[in-house]
């Protein structure tokens, strides 16, 4: 069981990690600021981009936290 606790505590701390530096940015995590998700494989269709539903499409890391 150690061992699982300390790859969700690592999972964890990146995680953290990362909200941390889209705080300091400003930006959305979910989407890194653009206010919409593009999925690889649908790439060169622009129908293809997905408003972020953590910012509701604005990229603003205080709409993601206010949710
Ligand atoms: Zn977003």
């Amino acid at each position: 069981m150690g061992l699982i606790n300390s790859i969700v505590e690592w999972r964890n701390a990146q995680y953290d990690k990362r909200i941390a530096k889209m705080e300091a940015r400003g930006i959305c995590p979910d989407c890194r600021g653009r206010g919409f998700n593009v999925f690889a494989n649908e790439y060169y269709y622009s129908s293809s981009h997905i408003e972020c539903g953590g910012c509701n499409g604005s990229g603003s890391f205080a709409d993601w936290n206010g949710r």
